[in-house]
């Protein structure tokens, strides 16, 4: 799977029927609801404090750091949040759903990279951009 930088998309939450465990997220990039669940982000943060604690649990191990609240990564830019990593079958990149405390109440929302168009596409703008006739 190709890495990406995880962007600031955000995302209106979606679901769909399900398979009988009730409703199923759908991805908020391609519509896809075959997702999987991975790492979970706690952010721990007194409000408006300079740090924040972030526990991460994966593969069933857990850490925690104290870091700079600016450089967190927090759904929340004043108290508490939560983030769970997704990877979607359908497309690929970083997938985050969010739930932020802000002002007494409580949001949720998704981060993720944008879609990437397919190579062929990325190869042709590159080549209309430089103006570079060669057939690769
Ligand atoms: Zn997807």
């Amino acid at each position: 799977m190709m890495k990406q930088a995880l962007s600031v998309f955000c995302g209106e939450l979606r679901l769909s029927v399900g398979y009988g465990l009730g409703p199923a997220l759908i991805c908020p990039r391609c519509g896809s609801d075959y997702l999987h669940s991975g790492a979970v982000k706690v952010y721990d943060r007194e409000e408006d404090a300079a740090e924040t604690s972030v526990t991460t649990v994966n593969h069933g191990l857990a850490a925690t750091h104290v870091v700079e609240s600016s450089k967190a990564g927090n759904p929340s830019s004043r108290r508490q949040g939560i983030a769970v990593a997704f990877e979607c079958e359908e497309c690929e990149g970083p997938l985050e759903l969010l739930i932020a405390q802000h002002k007494g109440g409580t949001f949720v929302t998704w981060r993720y990279a944008p879609r990437q168009p397919p190579r062929a596409v990325i190869d042709t703008l590159e080549l209309a951009v430089s103006g570079d006739r060669k057939v690769r």
